[in-house]
């Protein structure tokens, strides 16, 4: 059997991890990383692709990695990590994937103390020993011993079989038109499950299907070329994996029994444990099939989600707020579900960057995309003085770049273009520019890009002094989060969110979905404390100004509606509300 795409992306990766320990150049270690990622992501068979030689497709995969795959899937190893492992212990690939470690370190202290295994590494360093090597402390130590216990919680394999949104809603979108076209007339498809809810992050993928053909529909889910196998097909569904490693579960009930099926399916568990806790009140039990009636023992199905949550007495809840925050409350009082924010309510974006820090695209081409988007203003926000990453915008640049954004505003009609700044909060909590420049400019954004580490107390301070900064208009990403990769720095949030709620200062929820950040429950906690909130796309490249969706996505589960949302105000109602707080 072919090896699985997983398989294939855990020995590139390996060997990247072995060129590294070898002290191979940055570039080729890269390389393997790259590919591991587009192989691990790939939606069809990698090994079959390299049969027909076609795995050259996959961006970043060569003829040489190519021919590497093929090896593999021949002979199940590559000669060049074969003798790497005979060089380097398997314990200290091990140790390098530590964070904070990296190969120079661990080639270190295998040097030095002979380290070769997590284990040894525990051992050294609860002894006190790694600070017997040059360049290393008791902190050091300290850190190690913390990555360590994180990585013994950490079921084997559970972080990395969680994908982000937009990936699962890339792979439910190709399986639901492939199943429609398989299943031919009569045959609804449907997305359930947390993808449904617009989660940040989803474990399986589960469908909802109704037919008159269930068992064909069942079996031709292997026939979809993202299907590496499946596990059992019958006339209820069937369980398959993707060749991208996430599990898929589709469900099959009669038209008749769509309503309870979706409904059930798409969970939340912690909101469906409440509604059937809110039925049984009532004489009723609710199940995938229908809701029985205890009193004369008769069950009825639905066609729609709308006439289950109608017949518990509730109105229709929206799937993103399915989580059993107090939404069956709510639907149960009239009028107590927020009409949530939309896409189409969004009228301008307050985050962006261009060529002129990290961004891939000029200041006419970002304009000309968001004018596509419908937008009716974009401010250009490039990172600041010290940004670090040698993308930095210094005064004497920051004064030419606001004359570019009025320049381009002047010439190109249809979108108002804001010139801004995503000024570095400064560990100390002043600003990267002097207040005579950041006067200049339309629209001010800071963040915390540096120094993550900092206590809680001194975070917190960081960050307020930034809030009660005058020239600042809006705080992006807060808490620095990474979704599943990066928690957030230590802050006392209720203290943030009090403070931009006495200024006025506005906190964004950052659109790129590895941050969604304010989060849901975050943006929410803000903005009951009376905090305006921003959803920005943060984007790049023009392509990715389309973030704005899952910033939306995040507010919706923040149960936000467009009145708490400041981008959902013409520019010159926005202006006027930050003239007022200033
Ligand atoms: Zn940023
Ligand atoms: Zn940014």
């Amino acid at each position: 059997m072919d090896p699985s795409n997983a398989v294939i992306a855990d020995a590139l990766e390996e060997l990247g991890d072995l060129y590294e320990l070898d002290g191979a150049i940055v570039h080729r270690v890269v390389a393997y990383r790259t590919a591991a990622k587009a192989v691990r992501e790939a939606s069809v068979s990698v090994a079959a692709l390299a049969y027909a030689s076609r795995a050259t497709e996959l961006p970043g995969i060569g003829k040489t990695l190519q021919d590497k795959i093929l090896t593999l899937a021949q002979t199940g190893t590559i000669p060049s990590a074969e003798r790497l492992r005979a060089k380097f212990p398997a314990g200290l690939v091990a140790i390098t994937r530590l964070p904070g470690l990296g190969p120079k370190r661990a080639r270190l202290l295998h040097s030095e103390l002979g380290i070769d295994s997590p284990q040894a590494l525990r051992e050294a360093a609860l002894a006190q020993r790694l600070r017997t090597v040059r360049g290393l402390g008791a902190k050091f130590e300290e850190s190690v011993l913390a990555a360590l216990d994180e990585m013994d919680s950490r079921p084997a394999g559970a972080s990395a079989q969680r994908i982000l949104l937009p990936r699962a809603i890339e792979i439910s979108e190709a399986l639901v038109t492939g199943l429609l076209e398989l299943g031919g007339a009569g045959t609804h498809v449907e997305l359930a499950g947390s993808a449904r809810r617009q989660a940040d992050s989803v474990k399986d993928i589960d469908l909802v299907a109704t037919t008159t053909r269930p068992t064909a529909l069942a079996k031709s889910l292997a026939k979809l070329q993202e299907i590496e196998s499946v596990s059992s097909a019958g006339k209820a569904g069937a369980k398959a994996r993707t060749h991208s490693g996430v599990g898929v579960d589709l469900r099959i009930a009669k038209p008749a029994q769509l309503g309870n099926l979706l409904q059930h399916f798409t969970g939340s568990g912690a909101h469906n444990a409440a509604l059937r806790e809110a039925a049984v009140r009532r004489g009723l039990h609710v199940s995938e099939y229908g809701v029985l009636n205890d009193a004369t023992g008769i069950s009825h199905a639905y066609v729609s989600e709308a006439e289950v949550y109608a017949r518990l007495g509730l109105a229709y809840i929206e799937p993103e707020l399915r989580e059993n925050r107090g939404e069956l409350e709510a639907a149960a009082s009239a009028g107590g579900l927020p009409r949530l924010i939309e896409l189409g309510d969004i009228r301008g974006d307050l985050h962006c960057h261009t060529i002129a820090s990290d961004g891939h695209n000029t200041i006419d081409e970002m304009a000309l995309a968001a004018r596509e988007r419908g937008y009716e203003y974009l401010a250009i926000t490039d990172h600041s003085a010290s940004h670090g990453f040698g993308n930095d915008v210094s005064p004497e640049q920051l004064r030419r770049q606001i004359e570019l954004v009025h320049e381009a505003n002047e010439r190109i009609a249809g979108i108002e273009l804001l010139a801004g700044s995503e000024v570095n909060i400064l560990p100390d909590g002043s600003l990267d520019y002097e207040d005579e420049l950041l006067g200049q400019l339309d629209w001010v954004i800071a963040s915390v890009h540096t120094s993550f580490g900092m206590d809680e107390q001194a975070m917190t301070k960081r960050m307020i002094a930034a809030i009660e900064h005058p020239l600042v208009d809006a705080i992006g990403h807060p808490t620095g989060r990474l979704i599943g990769r990066r928690a957030p720095y230590a802050i006392d949030l209720e203290a943030v969110f009090a403070a931009a709620a006495r200024t006025g200062t506005m906190l964004e929820i950052n659109g790129n979905p590895d941050r969604r950040d304010l989060s849901d429950v975050h943006a929410r906690a803000a903005h009951q404390a009376g905090v305006r909130i921003l959803i920005d796309s943060d984007a790049h490249r023009t392509g990715t100004l389309a973030n704005m969706r899952w910033g939306v996505a995040t507010a919706r589960r923040a149960w936000l509606g467009a009145d708490a949302l400041a981008n959902a105000l013409p520019w010159s109602e926005l202006k006027q509300l930050r003239m007022r707080s200033a």
